[in-house]
């Protein structure tokens, strides 16, 4: 790319062909106020906060014009700040922006705005149309009445998560962004990644569980990964003292980009599965607590004849410690061999021009990968072969059962780049799509450290014997006459009371420091952000105790 030579503010300067005059500027060092305008989404132009003087004609938004050689850009003439100051009253005073009683008061960027330019009137008549707040989202406030129209929201929901449920509605002063076609958001196609919150300027949009517990400087942030499936994007976590108020996606994490999906953003944050806070012990049918000595003393007697069971959801350092203390008799619960060896990585979903998507609904799992299908898809004209994949086949003509495999792999192959997706798949369709060549094989582990438990030797096995230890977020052990189980967990659910003889609390979300692998093999660290409830083991008490066996 070439490169072209311009002006601002008097300044000579020289910046790559395709610069936007705001990219330029800020290359330049001149700041110029924006609202509309996210690095992250195509420049629109909706604010015009940002205009400034680039040869005859008009003001132009500095956000959607292109730098062209030897223009001269001014950037804050007089002329310049009464419009920006007019764009500025008329924008507060289109809606509700008494600061006051908004949730965003202290991190609102209309908010700043006013403050930088010293607003301290209404201008014209302010807040004349109410609108209803629709509240009808599990996670999600929606208030048009703060709305600037920026339209970030309705530009993230498609450019970033490829979901396509936001637009406007209606012209000028009456435009109101719109759900799916009137829909409150409850009855909408949302899938609840949280993108257009994130990406709200103002307090129109906001994640109602961190709703009015304190502004941001009240709160930090951890900037971990995610550790509910095996991609283990970057998130943002804000915390005020032991509580996690929100989950925002790392905006600098290459892998993911600042799309999150529900189960990183919200799920776990509305967990209400009942917490184990010590070790428990059955006996006669009643539960009694005990101390984690006597617990351990229960297992260590039980060592010689006891097979280990694992989840994936636990990190290396406490699946090595069970390698540790149980040797060979340590196995996954689920299975850790790919159905189909893996040879796509997440890079490639980036070019390829063809998606077969097996017996997986992205909308529901794996959201971040279903973004950039989705996204590629719909307004890049890439096809999507769906086959069982739930709701992801209503975006698609090429939509198909298992028994029609072979009609979904011929329409698949007509593609010159076509990777396929997949997580588990029945044994036939396994075989079918093995012996193929010239695609390329993506496989989705639901477990986040899949990897790591095969790349510590663990292979799968069907739980056996009477004595059987259990250890993950998700057990369910299936108990037969005679059994002893042990069940290592942060929950204590009436299924795993009815089913267990003794219960080991262990760390949950975001309590504790571990390390994963991911899909690609690559290790990440999630780290400890809040303390667990008093009396549960940290990883590092339990790796102990059981590095003595
Ligand atoms: S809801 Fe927020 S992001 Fe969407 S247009 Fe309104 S102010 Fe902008
Ligand atoms: S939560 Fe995600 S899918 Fe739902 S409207 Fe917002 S951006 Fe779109
Ligand atoms: S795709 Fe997986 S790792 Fe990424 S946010 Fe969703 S659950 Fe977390």
């Amino acid at each position: 790319m070439g490169k072209v030579r311009l002006k601002i503010d008097g300044k000579e300067m020289e910046v790559e062909e395709g610069s936007t005059l705001l990219e330029a500027a800020r290359q330049a060092g001149v700041d110029i106020p924006t609202l509309c305008n996210h690095e992250k989404l195509l420049p629109y132009g909706a604010c015009r906060i940002c205009v400034v003087e680039a040869g005859p004609g008009p003001l132009k938004p500095a956000c959607a014009t292109y730098v062209v050689e030897g223009m001269d850009v001014k950037t804050s003439t007089k002329e310049i700040q009464e419009v920006r100051m007019t764009v500025l009253q008329l924008l507060f005073g289109e809606r509700n922006h008494y600061c006051m009683y908004c949730e965003s008061s202290g991190n609102c960027e209309l908010q700043n705005l006013g403050y930088r330019f010293g607003l301290d009137n209404f201008q014209f008549p302010s807040y004349e149309d109410k609108y209803p707040v629709d509240v009808s989202h599990p996670f999600i406030l929606f208030d048009q009445n703060r709305c600037v129209l920026c339209r970030r929201c309705a530009r993230a929901c498609a450019e970033l998560g490829g979901h396509f449920v936001l637009e406007v509605k209606n012209r000028g002063y009456q435009s109101l962004i719109n759900v799916d076609l009137n829909n409150q958001f409850a009855q909408s196609s949302c899938v609840s990644c949280g993108l257009c919150v994130q990406v709200c300027p103002t307090g129109a949009l906001v994640d109602k569980r961190a709703s009015y517990l304190g502004r941001k400087e009240q709160s930090e942030t951890v900037k971990t990964n995610c550790d509910r499936c095996s991609l283990g994007c970057g998130i943002e976590v804000s915390r005020r003292a032991n509580f996690i108020l929100k989950v925002f996606g790392d905006w600098d994490y290459p892998l993911n980009q600042g799309v999150l999906c529900k189960n990183g953003r919200y799920l776990p944050l509305y967990d209400e599965r009942p917490r184990l806070h010590s070790p428990k012990f059955k006996e006669g049918g009643i539960w009694t607590q005990i101390s984690p000595d006597k617990a351990f003393s229960l297992i260590f007697e039980k060592k010689g004849s006891a097979e280990v069971f694992l989840e994936g959801s636990l990190p290396l350092e406490l699946i090595q410690s069970f390698q540790s203390a149980f040797k060979d008799r340590v196995f996954a619960l689920n299975q850790v061999e790919p159905p189909i060896s893996s040879t796509a990585t997440i890079k490639d979903l980036e070019d390829a021009d063809t998606y077969l998507v097996l017996g997986i609904d992205l909308n529901e799992q794996f959201g971040v990968v279903g973004s950039m299908i989705k996204r590629r898809v719909i307004p890049q004209g890439a096809k999507l072969v769906a086959v069982e994949a739930g709701s992801l086949g209503r975006i698609t003509d090429y939509s198909y059962e298992y028994k029609d495999i072979d009609t979904a792999l011929g329409e698949a192959k007509k593609g010159k780049k076509v990777v396929v997706v997949y997580s588990s798949l029945p044994g036939q369709v396994a075989e079918r799509l093995g012996s193929e060549s010239g695609l390329k094989f993506l496989f989705l582990p639901y477990e986040t450290n899949t990897l790591g438990l095969r790349e510590s030797g663990i292979r799968h096995k069907a739980p056996q014997g009477n004595v059987k230890i259990f250890a993950g977020e998700n057990i369910a052990p299936i108990r037969s006459p005679g059994d002893f189980i042990i069940a290592f967990t942060p929950f204590e659910t009436p299924e795993l009371k009815a089913s267990a003889d003794l219960l080991i609390p262990i760390p949950g979300y975001l309590e504790d420091e571990g390390t994963f692998i991911n899909l690609e093999g690559n290790e990440f660290s999630r780290k400890k952000v809040v303390n667990p409830p008093e009396g549960v083991l940290t990883l590092g008490e339990l790796s102990a105790r059981l590095n003595n066996f």
